[in-house]
């Protein structure tokens, strides 16, 4: 890439302090960019500039606010084309989903543009009112993690500033680059100190949740590092929304075509590699419907396109780093020692990080495959007889995600989510995220809210103003 990107600091594009490091395409494993990489200084001008930034911003009027939601949106549509050819390169996502996050991207933003936070009237009577303002919080510290940069960035950016608040984003070091392109494109658009962004190595995440000058933390990542977080956040009482891992378990009804859901189940698993917060990854399947499932997903599986996101007709893409390549090997490798593989298994014998998709049938469930989060295309299918013993092994888990139930009785459907223990379960559908609902994880997966109504009075302090008419004694 020629291309030269920069941090964000108070409205001026700047070269890292700390020079810059290699960002690896993840198709063939070596690097084709370089990120500028923040010194210490510069996170804290960069928090210093969200500082100075807020009084104003926050006393902007909600619709011009608005307004610049909807022209960093007009903006971003305008390059489509630009950022999900970077996308790609740089996290590995075929062609036409790295088109669909950021084709999705502006209809987040878009979504928030007329939202208002109005003053609400809790009581008024006799001359005595209650009512409950929301108050921006002031900087908010936004992290974000490799698998849908742009995506996690907006989810976040959104509801901030239109509610008030200024940022200082910081992408995982591993897909910087749209992160940075955004904030070429924010530069011309925000008021300076509005947006911000710095790029680490992994190394200044703690000191940005921990810095005296953020006020909330809006993390999504992985839960081992959100409990860093929490900790962190802990020291100033700040305020923190997390968006964790999960473990989603799709629980199949017997009333439903084994080939017709096994594309689906296929589908939800292995849409981007399955690096997805609520991919599908856990399946539980009727015995009486188990073989003739696992032999169409297992077809499914073996006609897949594995390579390069950038080329035409690639249907997986390449895992996004070298770590999690690792560690999905390492699970696939534990898999075959405990259960049967009738799809993939082998990683490419090829540069870059690529697993073809992987289904593994006959596991026990305390395999490592279907108690931890593989976030990669590996699915282990499960065999159940008994609808209350599958409900509990789905629940038996200490994520609360995502989840999703099919058959053809909506009503049982319906009635058997309503058991799993997650923030969401979809029933005959997958992935349904919209930027009106809310999204939250039960147990380890999380904690709060995003998106919908509810996200966003996240980024508000509740302020109660209680009056009532002065008596003479
Ligand atoms: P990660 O936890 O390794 O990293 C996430 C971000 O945290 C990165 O920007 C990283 O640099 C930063 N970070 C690292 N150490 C930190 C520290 N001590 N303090 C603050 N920040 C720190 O996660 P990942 O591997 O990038 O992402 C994959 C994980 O994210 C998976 O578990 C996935 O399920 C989860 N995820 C959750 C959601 C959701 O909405 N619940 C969405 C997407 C991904």
């Amino acid at each position: 890439m020629d291309k030269q990107l920069k941090l964000l600091i108070g409205g001026s594009l700047a070269d890292g302090g700390a020079g810059t490091f290699d960002v690896v395409n993840p198709a063939t494993g070596k690097a084709f960019a370089q990120c500028p990489k923040a010194s210490e200084a510069q996170l804290d001008e960069a928090v210093a500039a969200a500082k100075a930034a807020f009084p104003a911003w926050a006393a902007t009027d909600a619709g011009e606010r608005g307004a610049m939601l909807a022209k960093l949106a007009d903006a971003l549509e305008a390059r489509v084309a630009e950022f999900a050819s970077l996308l790609t390169m740089e996290q590995g996502k075929p062609t036409r989903q790295a088109m669909g996050e950021i084709i999705g991207s502006t209809y987040v933003l878009r979504a928030f543009v007329d939202k208002r936070v109005e003053p609400v009237v809790l009581r008024d009577k006799g001359g005595k009112t209650v009512t409950e303002h929301r108050t921006p919080l002031g900087v908010v510290a936004a992290i974000t993690p490799w698998n849908y940069p742009v995506m996690m960035l907006v989810q976040k950016l959104a509801p901030a500033l239109v509610t008030g608040n200024t940022m200082v984003l910081k992408p995982a070091p591993t897909t910087p680059l749209t992160s940075l392109l955004f904030a070429e494109l924010a530069s011309e658009i925000l008021p300076a100190g509005v947006f911000n962004v710095i790029c680490d190595e992994n190394d200044l995440g703690g000191k940005l949740t921990a810095h005296p000058g953020v006020a909330k933390i809006a993390f999504t990542g992985s839960t081992a590092t959100g409990k860093k977080v929490m900790a962190s956040a802990a020291a100033m009482v700040k305020r923190v929304t997390l968006e964790l891992g999960g473990n989603d378990a799709a629980i199949v009804l017997d009333d439903i075509d084994a080939k017709a859901v096994a594309k689906k189940i296929y589908e939800g698993a292995m849409t981007n590699a399955g690096q997805i917060c609520v991919a599908i990854k856990r399946a539980y399947v009727p015995a009486n419907m188990y073989d003739a499932f696992c032999e169409e997903i297992a077809r499914l599986a073996n006609e897949a396109i594995v390579d390069d996101g950038s080329k035409q007709g690639t249907t997986v893409g390449p895992i996004q780093n070298r770590q999690q390549f690792e560690k999905v090997k390492e699970l696939v490798e534990d898999a075959k020692l405990h259960g049967k593989v009738i799809a993939g298994g082998e990683a490419l014998d090829r540069d870059g990080y690529f697993m073809p998709p992987t289904i593994v049938r006959d596991l026990p469930d305390d395999a490592r495959l279907v108690r931890e989060e593989q976030f990669g295309p590996v699915l282990p299918v499960l065999k159940y007889d008994d609808i209350d013993d599958v409900i509990a092994r789905a629940n038996a888990s200490e994520y609360g995600l995502g989840g999703s139930v099919w058959g053809k009785d909506l009503t049982r459907a319906t009635e058997v989510a309503q058991k799993i223990d997650t923030g969401t379960v979809w029933v005959n559908q997958y992935l349904a995220i919209d930027p009106r609902i809310p999204f939250r994880g039960s147990k380890q997966s999380g904690l709060g809210t995003e998106l919908g109504d509810e996200g966003m009075l996240e980024y508000t302090q509740a302020h109660i103003v209680n009056a009532v008419p002065f008596e003479d004694a």
